[in-house]
């Protein structure tokens, strides 16, 4: 059985694609992971033992955070993408177009972890519309966010318009 997933950062300018199995998913709360991902922890995937990974357009731009590892983000809009270790890749999980079915199974870097992370999926929840002040505001929203899904040509012809 081989699979396909495709995925790309916020503005677009960056796409890829990998066949094959996906390795371990997880999140790492180690201090690094939290400032590559402006995050409380970075959520990856492996795709070590992927038959192949294509970037399908554009290039990743590379941050070297240590003398072992690098960090693959879109230079135009700064989405993280990649941990890049000498035993191989890891994609965020959030960048690829369905990220649904990819479940982290282990947390790393533990000792890193903020004293409120897991607190968080606790949190009173509120669904977007539900602030009816600023129904308005969204409603004047057009997104320039590449869709879940490759494009032939990104930004469209004619530019990005409300649909
Ligand atoms: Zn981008
Ligand atoms: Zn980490």
């Amino acid at each position: 059985m081989t699979s396909e997933r495709s995925g790309g950062c916020q503005c677009g300018a960056v796409r890829f694609r990998v066949w094959g199995q996906l390795g371990h998913a997880s999140v790492c709360h180690c201090r690094m992971c939290q400032k590559a991902f402006g995050g409380f922890y970075a959520p990856l995937v492996s795709v070590r033992e992927a038959d192949s990974v294509e970037w399908t357009r554009g290039e990743r731009a590379i941050f070297r955070s240590s003398n072992a590892v690098s960090r693959g983000f879109c230079s135009a809009c700064g989405t993280p993408l990649t941990y890049e270790a000498p035993d191989g890749m890891a994609i965020a999980i959030g960048a690829f177009d369905d990220p649904s079915g990819i479940v982290p199974i282990v947390a790393y870097g533990v000792e890193g972890k903020l004293p409120y992370a897991d607190a968080v999926p606790g949190l009173p929840e509120r669904k977007t519309e539900e602030d009816f002040a600023a129904l308005e505001f969204l409603a004047s929203i057009v997104t320039f966010q590449h869709p879940d899904h490759d494009t032939e040509t990104w930004p469209p012809e004619g530019g990005l318009s409300k649909e």
